[in-house]
């Protein structure tokens, strides 16, 4: 695994806002703190989230208006949003393509993205979107954006061939690499009360992040008391 200090850029790909809120909020917060600059690129605006009667055509624009608030809270350099229907994502060479494009503009040495395969001991982590994010950002990182024959239009446009080293899937099972989050938790809880429209109606939040992280940092033989946030990290160069 490559250490942060050789890490200058990371690039997050995620469907939906909230969704690298909740998987990796602590370790982005952390990253942040050590001067790496972390990018984040949303497929979708989230538009059939919520639990309210807010209009569904003022979904979209609140969702990244929560999103950029908690991004802010965490200290990420960029929100992208690709603006695609939510609920109907499916890995597809024009999305492929839109991704590609970001990861040459962005630049990123490691990658965040969600799980292409279904884990069937947290159903909720496998929305069909976070399973078409993941089969997207794999794709995109190898082998397209390495090489210059892919979308030759994006290579015309400026965008040169560029290799992500290293890829960290959240909610993969087994999970091979934890980050103790015990000093950023407080800020994965601001940025996830950020998610107004998503979080303001959960049953004590603060509690139920608490104890996934405590499992979490469980499942990495942390001292009782530590908190954290857990990946499979695979090398892609
Ligand atoms: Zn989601």
């Amino acid at each position: 695994m490559i250490p942060d200090s050789d890490i200058e850029r990371i690039l997050v790909v995620t469907a939906h806002p909230d969704d690298a809120d909740f998987g990796a909020a602590g370790t982005i917060a952390s990253w942040a703190d050590a001067g790496i600059e972390v990018h984040l690129c949303l497929l979708t605006n989230g538009d059939q989230g919520g639990f309210d009667d807010t209009p569904r055509d003022q979904m979209g624009p609140l969702r990244q208006r929560e999103q950029q608030a908690a991004s802010n809270i965490l200290g990420v350099k960029s929100v992208t949003f690709l603006n695609h229907p939510d609920g109907h994502l499916m890995p597809s060479i024009q999305l492929r393509g839109e991704v590609v494009a970001v990861i040459r503009k962005v630049k990123p040495q490691r990658m965040v993205i969600q799980s292409p395969e279904r884990n069937w001991n947290r159903i909720f982590s496998a929305h069909p979107d976070h399973l078409a994010a993941g089969e997207i950002a794999i794709q995109a990182i190898y082998p397209d954006a390495r090489n210059e024959f892919a979308f030759p239009e994006l290579l015309k446009a400026g965008l040169e061939p560029w290799t992500v080293s290293e890829v960290w899937v959240m909610a993969k099972e087994p999970r091979n690499h934890f980050v103790d989050i015990t000093d950023t938790f407080a800020r994965k809880v601001e940025a996830l009360k950020a998610h107004t429209s998503q979080t303001s109606h959960m049953e004590d939040l603060e509690g139920r992040l608490r104890s996934w992280a405590e499992m979490t940092a469980e499942e990495a033989g942390l001292p009782k008391g530590r908190l954290a946030e857990g990946y499979f990290v695979a090398t892609t160069n």
